[in-house]
């Protein structure tokens, strides 16, 4: 963990093995402290005042340093070689014409001299991308919704639905009995709903589901692939080697092994791009989809990490985690947009489904609701 620090003399007593008079009454808290620091757990970097983030929450700033740290940590997509740089210039543009705010393509040197570590020929500058706490946001988002009248159903499971009088109705069930009935659906479902709206947004299992949806033409689902992404976590590195969030350009399937800096400070290299199988419907339902994390695809992050960072030592991965992304393309297709289907392409009221929402589906959840709402509420 790495906590920035703007006071010299802390830091030298906090990594001093010598007690002075001075410290006595820290005495404690000290020893605490450098525990943690000798363990690797913490380090403690220094920052200049002007940089430290800290203070937006402490102090009374000027507006300028106060608009410095407030913007986030920001991005760096960057091209390793010349073929790259077409790319690269293509992201920008599209970037730009997307709304992107304050994108700028910047030469190798002064991307390198902002990150250090960086090796690139060209990168562009994505200022105001950051991170955030995904619990913490849903955690916010169902606060929000239960305050506003919405009740949550948790550990039940839609297991199907039909089509009467061409609206959508669904057949709900508990999850623990879909879980105890060894393989197959229960012959009745528990209850049947018949909303106003129902959105699909069931991830790596709404294609599954709305072939499960009775009436609804089997020939506006989109294929199904799955992508897993596995991360590797640098460790044993007591000061992250970059600021900013760093991307290659995109691969075919996937955005490529980036640099993510998590809250807590760690970084993460991925996802790589592996094609595999889906599962049978009800393993679906319950998410026992394969998450393991091969610890030999380690060689292949190494290689694809070491062309933008250079430096990067040998065993300094470990493996991480992994997910895996809902695609509506496969090996060797371009690209699949979200797609977002309502009654304008199936014919059923008061039914949307979401298929491929992939990354960045978090991000454009606000936009998708918005669109929906707006669109079919
Ligand atoms: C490796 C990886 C990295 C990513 N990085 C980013 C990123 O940096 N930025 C970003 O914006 N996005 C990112 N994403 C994408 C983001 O995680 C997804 O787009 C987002 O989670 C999709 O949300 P969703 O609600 O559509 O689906 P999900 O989050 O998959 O939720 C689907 C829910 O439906 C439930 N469900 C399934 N079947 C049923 C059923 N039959 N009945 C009832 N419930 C059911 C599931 O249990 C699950 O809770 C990443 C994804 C992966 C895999």
């Amino acid at each position: 963990m790495r906590l920035n620090y703007d006071n010299k003399s802390t830091i030298n007593i906090v990594n001093n093995p010598v007690q002075h008079d001075r410290t006595k009454h820290i005495e404690i808290d000290r020893h605490f402290i450098k525990e943690k620091l000798d363990s690797g757990l913490i380090c403690t970097p220094y920052v200049s005042t002007q940089g430290q983030l800290a203070d937006v929450l402490t102090k009374g700033l000027n507006s300028s340093v106060f608009q410095n740290l407030v913007s986030k940590l920001g991005m760096l997509i960057v091209a390793t070689s010349n073929s790259e740089i077409p790319k690269l210039n293509h992201i920008l543009i599209r970037g730009t014409e997307n709304g992107v705010p304050g994108l700028r393509m910047m030469e190798g040197s002064e991307a390198m001299r902002i990150e250090p570590e960086l090796q690139c020929l060209k990168a562009i500058l994505s200022p105001f991308t950051g991170i955030l706490d995904t619990h913490s946001l849903m955690l916010s988002l169902v606060g929000e919704a239960e305050n506003n009248g919405a009740t949550f159903s948790y550990n039940t499971t839609v297991i199907g639905g039909h089509v009467e009088q061409s609206r959508i109705c669904l057949h709900i069930s508990e999850t623990k009995c879909l879980e105890s009935c060894n393989g197959s659906f229960p012959s009745q479902p528990e209850m049947t709903l018949i909303p106003d709206l129902v959105v699909n947004s069931a991830g790596l299992s709404a294609p599954v589901l709305a072939k499960r949806f009775n009436g609804l033409q089997n020939e506006v689902i989109p294929p199904a692939y799955y992508a897993r992404g596995c991360y590797f976590t640098l460790f044993n590195m007591k000061i992250p080697p970059f600021e900013h969030l760093i991307y290659p350009i995109p691969v075919e399937g996937g955005i490529g092994v980036h640099v993510t800096l998590d809250l807590d400070g760690l970084v993460k290299f991925g996802p790589d791009v592996e094609w595999i199988d889906g599962v049978d419907e009800i393993s679906s339902f319950l998410n026992k989809f394969d998450y393991s994390v091969h610890a030999n695809r380690a060689e292949l992050f190494y290689a694809d990490i070491r062309k933008y960072y250079p430096n990067l030592k040998n065993d300094s991965l470990q493996a991480g985690y992994a997910g895996i992304r809902p695609k509506v393309s496969g090996p060797g297709q371009p690209p699949g947009d979200f797609v977002i289907q309502g009654m304008e392409t199936h014919g059923i009221t008061g039914l949307v489904n979401l298929f491929g929402i992939e990354s960045p589906g978090l991000t454009s959840s606000m936009a998708i609701a918005e669109h929906i709402a707006t669109r079919y509420l």
